[in-house]
């Protein structure tokens, strides 16, 4: 079994002493570890091609009846150099791989998450003057929604009324808005103002290329501080408090 894959390469280690490990974030089979055999390149036997955070077409393969897949060529499609010239690039970037990376299991098909990936990666490689905290919580709350967790933000989360009036109150165990007679159900509840909302349904109902010129407003940037991080961990089961260590690993 082979094949071409494209992929963003999130990390990598060495496996013994002779192979390495390079975990990517590919277009066809979402998280992927992939073993490189010291010499087992046919071309680029400089392996700078295979840095952390770059574009990589890489060709694959997988011996006889072996789980693991083999990098067989590899070519550079994009080294996202202005991401990694920028301490704040770098660090918004990395989070973002760091939660992929920690969410995905090997071989999940996410080809849409690849795309959005992508699409933000090249967003914050090419533009200055973004709002890179609203831009990581952009893609958490995509992320969320793809994963099959989109926030009711019409209807109580509760007991499914619609909301017409404040308060806007809002619930990461219900999953979205809670009316008043509700409340009293939930543990924990933030209020919202009207603005904080109006960010979070933009960014459901709007692509990421409209989204690249917005700014959080002091207000909604205190009020919605942490959330998107709060709901993915409560739906997605996984602790993502831990970035620097990843962070600290990670060398460019
Ligand atoms: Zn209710």
């Amino acid at each position: 079994m082979y094949g071409y894959l494209n992929a963003v390469v999130i990390n990598s280690f060495d496996l013994g002493e002779t192979d390495r490990v390079y975990v990517v974030f590919s277009d066809l089979l979402g998280r992927l570890s992939l073993i490189q055999r010291r010499g087992g390149l046919i071309k680029n036997p400089n392996s700078g091609v295979l840095n952390n955070f770059n574009l990589v077409r890489i060709f694959i393969s997988r011996e006889g009846n072996a789980l693991n897949f083999y990098i067989k060529e590899t070519e550079l499609l994009d080294d996202f150099t202005k991401i990694k010239d920028s301490f704040e690039k770098f660090f918004y970037t990395g989070y973002i791989l760091y939660v992929l990376n920690s969410i995905f299991k090997e071989s999940s098909e996410e080809e849409g998450l690849y795309k959005l990936l992508i699409r933000l990666m090249k967003i914050i490689d090419g533009k200055t003057d973004l709002d890179l905290a609203f831009l990581k919580d952009v893609f958490l709350w995509k992320l969320s929604g793809i994963l099959g967790y989109l926030p009711r933000l019409e209807n109580c989360s509760v007991c499914s009324r619609e909301l017409k009036e404040p308060p806007r109150t809002f619930s990461v165990s219900s999953g979205g808005l809670v009316c008043k007679d509700c409340l009293n159900t939930v543990p924990v509840a933030r209020t919202l103002s009207q603005g904080s909302l109006n960010f979070i349904r933009r960014i459901f109902n709007t692509g990421i290329n409209s989204l690249t010129s917005l700014r959080y407003t002091a207000l909604a940037e205190k009020e919605l501080s942490g959330l998107s991080e709060e709901y993915l961990r409560y739906y997605s089961d996984r602790d993502l408090q831990n970035s620097s260590i990843f962070l600290n690993g990670i060398k460019v």
